[in-house]
């Protein structure tokens, strides 16, 4: 085998696949090293078997509502176990997929865990290997908090291995991992708390977002528990109990889930001996070209600790191919305007400056286009499931600057907006393109 390459990769989950095929596409001789399975975060313990559990709460919420068209049905219950298999199931072809896309673009798989020698050589468990360039793309692992019983608790990673569902759950945590995982757990049939520090979840997101979410979850049954900081976790005759640092108890849960955030993976890849910075996180810093403070060094991906999103490794990772190795010296990614979706219940999309950032940049010259209505899919429900859309737009032009929406199939619909943003839409272009009707996404476009 080989032992000398043009560029190793350390890490093959969505970022380092994409930049080592791309790169070798152009004739680069490239290595990939991982420890785990192929894919990473996303295939393995991220977005892909995530959206999956979203479907089958989805598909509850769906059969919840199928009467009000006159179906006569009666649910008997939900298979955990099997739904499980099957996922994974799905995931190890996902795997052998990765495995054969690295074979046929003769993509090295250094299969064991990477850690530098210096600036051009790798050590993959006991051999090493040299390169011209090294690219860091190690991705990140969900904290646990270091207070008295956290162990009783489990991680994102966790969640994807329990082999039941557990019947009382608290998710720790506000961002969009703990607001996903309550969603799966209520839609399934979970009694579900989610527990957060502050004043509510999704806290960056625009406030509509947030207020709308809220009542959601309160609709859903999913109780949230405000201005709470666990110190620590104990195990009783009954459940697990969270303890607050206020004395508050909350308890018995079948299962307590960490959703508090994730940190770099870089503990273990003896970063200092390539003279690579990271910062107090244990995250890599990057420049706009995704280089290191080492000239031959890059990172990309949730190691940089910016959008920790696939897509935003995978885009990191191709454009710097493109750049290093195919002559398209301007090609990088651009870090604004980067859409996303929550897999709420219902789910959020969102691209650009929220409400609040746009009045911080642009002052008095912010307008706000916003608008919240029962969709014609629960017409003959009593329980509605509200949608809202705001657009945040600037200047005299009304140039679009923030799209925020909830509600059924906002999933689906801000791809395309998110690209009408991105070339600089205005309002007028909005309203100048025609509706589709019956739709949810034709509001977007006739908002007054
Ligand atoms: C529960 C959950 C849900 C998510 N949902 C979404 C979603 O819906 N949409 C979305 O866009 N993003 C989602 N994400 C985020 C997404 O998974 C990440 O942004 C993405 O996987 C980052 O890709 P990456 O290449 O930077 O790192 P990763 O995919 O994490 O890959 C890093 C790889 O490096 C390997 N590795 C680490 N250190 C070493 C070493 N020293 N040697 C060898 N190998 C090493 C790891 O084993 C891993 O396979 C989700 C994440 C989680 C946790």
């Amino acid at each position: 085998m080989a032992r000398n390459f043009d560029l190793i990769v350390i890490g093959g989950g969505s970022g380092g696949l994409a930049h080592a095929q791309r790169a070798a596409e152009y004739g680069a001789k490239s290595a990939v090293v991982e420890s785990g399975p192929l894919g990473g975060t996303c295939v393995n313990v991220g977005c892909v078997p995530k959206k999956i559990m979203w479907y089958a709460a989805h598909h509850a919420h769906q059969l919840q509502h199928a009467g009000d068209f006159g179906f006569d049905i009666a649910v008997n219950g939900h298979d955990w176990p099997s739904l499980k298999a099957s996922r994974d199931a799905y995931i190890r072809r996902l795997n052998e997929i990765y495995e054969k896309n690295l074979g046929s673009r003769d993509v090295t798989y250094l299969r064991g865990h990477g850690k530098f020698v210096d600036a051009n050589s790798v050590d993959v468990d006991g051999q090493a290997y040299t390169a011209e360039r090294v690219v860091i793309a190690t991705g990140g692992y969900p904290i646990v908090p270091e207070i008295p019983g956290a162990e009783l608790g489990i991680t994102s990673d966790g969640f994807f291995s329990l082999p039941t569902r557990p019947q009382r759950v608290a998710v720790v945590g506000s961002g969009y991992i703990s607001v996903e995982l309550a969603g799966v757990f209520n839609g399934l049939g979970s009694n579900t708390t989610i527990l957060v520090r502050k004043e509510g979840v999704l806290r960056n997101f625009d406030t509509m977002l947030r207020d709308e979410l809220e009542k959601a979850l309160a609709r859903s049954g999913i109780k949230l528990i405000t201005g709470f900081v666990p110190s620590s976790l104990e195990k009783t005759a009954g459940g697990i109990n969270v303890l607050g640092q206020d004395g508050r108890v909350f308890g018995e849960f079948d299962a307590v889930v960490w959703a508090i955030g994730r940190a770099a993976n870089t503990m273990s890849l003896n970063a200092s001996a390539a003279g690579i910075k990271t910062n107090a996180g244990g995250f890599i810093p990057t420049d706009d070209w995704q280089k290191t403070n080492v000239n031959n060094i890059f990172a990309l991906g949730d190691v940089t600790g910016r959008d920790a999103l696939t897509p935003v490794a995978i885009a990191a990772g191709r454009r710097l191919a493109d750049r290093l190795y195919n002559g398209m010296t301007d090609r990088r990614l651009e870090y604004d305007t980067i859409p996303t979706v929550v897999f709420s219940h219902p789910p959020i999309g969102t691209v650009g400056l929220t409400e609040e950032e746009a009045r911080k940049e642009y002052g008095d010259s912010v307008s706000i286009y916003e608008t919240r209505f029962n969709p014609m899919a629960y017409a003959f429900s009593e329980d509605k499931v509200k949608t809202a859309m705001k657009l945040v737009v600037v200047g005299a032009e009304e140039r679009v600057v923030g799209c925020h929406l909830i509600g059924d199939g906002v999933d689906e619909i801000l791809q395309g907006f998110a690209v009408a943003i991105r070339m600089g839409a205005t309002k007028q272009d909005f309203d100048d393109t025609v509706a589709i009707h019956p739709t949810s996404a034709e509001e977007l476009v006739t908002l007054r």
